[in-house]
């Protein structure tokens, strides 16, 4: 049995004719599954009977387990989900002006090892495939009865050090004949695996790519993102460089500012050096507490001291409002869970 949310329209195209049928029922499928959302074969009016017993056959709906289910103050919400192994992992829906954006996890645990995130206290036991990873879009969608018209790939796991899975689920949510997610929709953060910022640059996408900088130079970030010590701060800033002229798409850096760590004015100063002329836009946010850690985050007077500094210095940059920290649903926030709870 084959998993039909972990297959692109294009292996289910290619599956299909392999069997006898013909391409064309591949894009029938995709739009009965993730437009008209149905996995009942005897509603799919418009394939044969042939069709509908194959489909019995070879392809599996299972989905995710809901476990539990938080309603932030600020309407975000927090899904606990548990996976076909009995393992499960936290799903976020955030509501913006904009529309609703889910934040997906690409992993169980993590092992970058940065050392102010729940997520990373549990070192990876496996990736998670692309199946795994469009179900919790759908099931969000489902719960919700509302539709999901973003996607940030930002939950638990390096999506870069799952990158075939994670690009299947990018290629999969952003289908004309599935969910239609736009790719500029579509976010992936990485904390800065410099040969897959590279593959990413050469994909043929309009995904948005945000990295995890969090520090003006090596001693800081070191301190706090363990990878800075294989792929240090000024390789990330060329592999960003190389992904800009490659696309010619903005990139975002995410920088989470901790109280006396990297949030001082020549912290400030620092980063602006770094990224000056880079076609760039930096994304603060302040560090939600989280406790099993010690670090602060930084109050907002420091914070918006330090965002001032940017803007005067010409570097684009927000203060970013956090959503759902009173859930644990946050930045740095979300810790997968073994076995049953
Ligand atoms: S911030 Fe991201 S990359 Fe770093 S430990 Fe947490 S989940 Fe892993």
């Amino acid at each position: 049995m084959k998993n039909f949310y972990g297959m692109t329209k294009d292996e289910l195209c290619n599956y299909l004719v392999e069997n006898g049928f013909k391409k064309f029922n591949g894009k029938q499928l995709y739009e009965w599954v993730y437009k008209k959302q149905t996995t009942e074969v005897s509603l799919m009016t418009n394939i044969s009977k042939k069709l509908g017993a194959f489909v019995r056959d070879n392809f599996s709906f299972k989905g995710l387990t809901t476990k539990t289910h938080q309603i932030s103050s600020d309407g975000t919400e927090k899904f606990l989900f548990e996976l076909a192994d009995g393992n499960s992992i936290e799903t976020v829906l955030m509501r913006h002006n904009y529309g609703n954006s889910v934040c997906v996890t690409t992993q169980l645990g993590c092992n970058i090892g940065c050392t102010f995130c729940a997520s990373g206290l549990q070192k990876k036991k496996r990736d998670l495939d692309a199946s795994e990873i469009v179900m919790q879009v759908l099931k969000v969608a489902e719960i919700t009865k509302e539709r999901v018209s973003h996607v940030v790939i930002m939950g638990i796991g390096e999506p870069f050090d799952n990158y075939h899975n994670t690009m299947k689920f990018i290629n999969i949510i952003n289908d004309p004949f599935g969910l239609e997610i736009g790719a500029r929709h579509i976010t992936v953060s990485t904390s800065g695996l410099v040969p897959k910022i590279i593959d990413f640059s050469k994909e043929d996408k309009q995904v948005n790519l945000a990295i995890s900088l969090h520090a003006p130079n090596n001693a800081v970030r070191s301190s706090i993102m363990k990878i800075n010590d294989v792929y240090p701060i000024e390789d990330v800033i060329d592999a960003a460089r190389e992904y800009v002229n490659a696309t010619n798409r903005r990139i975002t850096f995410e920088y989470i500012l901790l109280e006396n760590i990297n949030d001082e004015s020549w912290h400030a100063d620092e980063l602006s050096n770094l990224l000056r002329g880079l076609n760039c836009y930096v994304n603060l946010i302040r560090y939600n507490t989280v406790s099993e850690f010690n670090y602060v985050g930084s109050s907002e007077d420091r914070a918006q001291r330090f965002h001032r500094r940017l803007l005067e210095r010409g570097i684009t940059a927000t203060l970013r409002r956090e959503k759902g920290s009173d859930i644990d649903a946050a930045c740095g926030q979300l810790r997968s869970k073994k076995g049953n709870l």
